[in-house]
């Protein structure tokens, strides 16, 4: 595996396995790899010819309060886990590279961040696209993976790559679980043992909504009232950011469940803010 760090080096690479007709699939990630990650890197190894990899904690999608500077970095690590995968190439720009002196020009989607986590992290998801779009030009994959862990990324990409006609298929991939339904983060590695067991209370909360529609409720209102309740008896000291049901394809809230709906979850514990969610699709 070539571990690139220059912007010119990956493009002109791109540029040759373009030439020699060669199919690249691509998995930005900002590191501090687990299985979620590999999962995606599995996938784009079986499609493709070429498989790259990223590695870019990007400044430009936390806000001045969030985990920047302390988000865990394991390089070493990462490494031996993508060399495993038989990944070729390793992307891994400085800030100094991607972000160079004079910089000013954004990638913005519109209507999409203004829900969910975009309400309670202004700028991030400027901060995504604008460095996925970057990637997409320096690696220049036919095809790029994302988790739906991180649903709302995954719907704003898609909707970037749609809308600037990039040359790209977006694919996403299914959340990666611990044994115990906990959905595999790199912000785990912050939760303390007896956090780690509280964490548990958004897969559960998931469950909880599942067998209450299973019984037939369909009033978003209802259904948010009583998972927040759950959660609050489960877990006195968690802080819920939101728990919405939003239309799968605008993100908009839905006030009653039909068609295909996504139940999203953002919920503190201790000082780690954790989402998760799970869609449903209702025919009745
Ligand atoms: P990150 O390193 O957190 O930016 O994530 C990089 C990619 O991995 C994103 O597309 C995430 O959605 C995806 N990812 C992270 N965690 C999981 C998971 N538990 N299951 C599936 N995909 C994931």
């Amino acid at each position: 595996m070539q571990v690139i760090e220059k912007v010119t080096q990956m493009q002109s690479l791109a540029s040759r396995w373009w030439r020699e007709g060669l199919s690249i699939g691509f998995v930005p990630t900002m590191g501090a790899l687990h299985e979620g990650h590999l999962s995606l890197v599995r996938e784009a190894r079986k499609h493709h010819d070429r498989v790259v990899v990223s590695i870019f904690v990007n400044p430009l999608q936390f806000g001045p309060k969030e985990d920047y500077s302390r988000y865990p970095r394991t390089f070493e690590q990462d490494k031996v886990l993508l060399e495993r995968e038989g990944v070729d190439v390793l992307f891994y720009p400085s800030v100094e590279e991607l972000y160079p002196e004079g910089f000013e020009t954004y990638v913005i989607v519109e209507k999409l961040p203004e829900h969910l986590c975009g309400l309670s992290r202004p700028g991030h998801f400027r901060g995504v696209t604008t460095v996925v779009a970057k990637l997409f030009h320096i690696v220049m994959p036919h095809e790029a993976y994302f988790g739906k862990k991180d649903y709302q990324q995954y719907r704003i990409i898609e909707r970037m790559v749609k809308d600037l006609n990039m040359p790209v298929r977006i694919t996403p991939m299914p959340i990666v679980r611990e044994a115990d339904g906990l959905a595999m983060s790199s912000r785990n590695r912050y939760l303390t043992p007896a956090e780690r067991e509280k964490a548990l209370v958004l897969f559960r909360t998931l469950q909880l909504a599942e067998e209450l529609i299973q019984k037939g409720e369909r009033e978003a209102l209802v259904l948010t009232e009583k998972l927040k309740t759950f959660i609050t008896t489960e877990v006195p000291e968690a802080r819920i950011d939101y728990v919405s049901f939003v239309d799968a394809l605008t993100l908009e809230d839905v006030s009653h469940l039909q068609g295909h709906v996504l139940l999203a979850l953002a919920v503190f514990i201790g000082s780690t803010r954790l989402i998760d969610n799970r869609e449903f699709v209702i025919e009745d």
